[in-house]
């Protein structure tokens, strides 16, 4: 292709045990998924069918699994949120299917973390607008190497925590998940046609909080490759 503007490279994540990489086509986000972390949101997503939002490609932050990530800390926010989530990895594509149907669908697994200036999406709720400038900037989606299907099967229960310099903030297991991720990707394909490339955040389990330049985050998914990030100063 004959471009006007430099190309960049396309945004990828490490495959675990591999030196293949998956590239990224679209990243979405599921809102609420974890009944505790909807009430501790101010809401009740119970009985709700999931709803979705989206972050850039090139929002991801890859870190293969013996590496820690370097953040920086974002401009425009005074409370930057971490929110440990299982990322489903598409490797087919499909639109309209149904739950029984959307596992066949799945690449692989990851742990990841939509990290999330909650100043300004409260901002966003309160006004009624969007909240992709709270969800979209750049590093917004940290995410560790992926586990193939074929190499460790569905990812349908297990601890998901996060530590940050430690201490155990947030903590949940994919069981408690309101939505599990056959019935969540069936609902996203009656938006959109998902294409392989495509990255699903699951939603966070309770116990989000605020992280600072200098703290260590310490991202685990039994039995997928864990995910480690340091928040550096943002860069001037
Ligand atoms: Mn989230």
């Amino acid at each position: 292709m004959k471009s006007p503007i430099p190309l960049w490279e396309h945004p990828s994540v490490p495959v675990d045990g591999s030196d293949a990489r998956f590239p990224v086509r679209h990243v979405y986000c599921v809102g609420r998924n974890y009944a505790e972390h909807a009430a501790e949101m101010g809401g009740d997503a119970t009985k709700e069918p999931p709803f979705f939002f989206a972050k850039a490609a090139d929002a991801i932050l890859p870190v293969a699994a013996a590496e820690v990530g370097t953040m920086p800390y974002p401009p425009a926010t005074e409370n930057l949120h971490h929110e440990v989530e299982l990322v489903v990895a598409i490797g087919r594509g499909g639109a309209n299917f149904t739950s029984e149907h959307a596992l066949a669908l799945v690449y692989g697994y990851a742990v990841g973390l939509d990290m999330t200036r909650r100043d300004l999406q409260k901002v966003a709720k309160d006004a009624r607008r969007p909240w992709d400038t709270a969800k979209s900037f750049a590093c917004a989606a940290p995410i560790g190497a992926i586990r193939t299907v074929e190499a460790g099967g569905h990812a349908r229960r297990g601890a998901i925590t996060l530590d940050v310099n430690g201490v155990r903030r947030q903590v949940g297991d994919l069981r408690d998940m309101i939505w599990d991720v056959a019935h969540t990707l069936a609902f996203l394909s009656r938006y959109c046609e998902l294409l392989p490339g495509d990255l699903v955040y699951t939603g966070t389990p309770a116990g989000v909080a605020a992280v600072v330049p200098g703290d260590y985050l310490d991202a685990r998914i039994e039995g997928l490759p864990p995910l480690t990030v340091g928040i550096v100063e943002e860069r001037r």
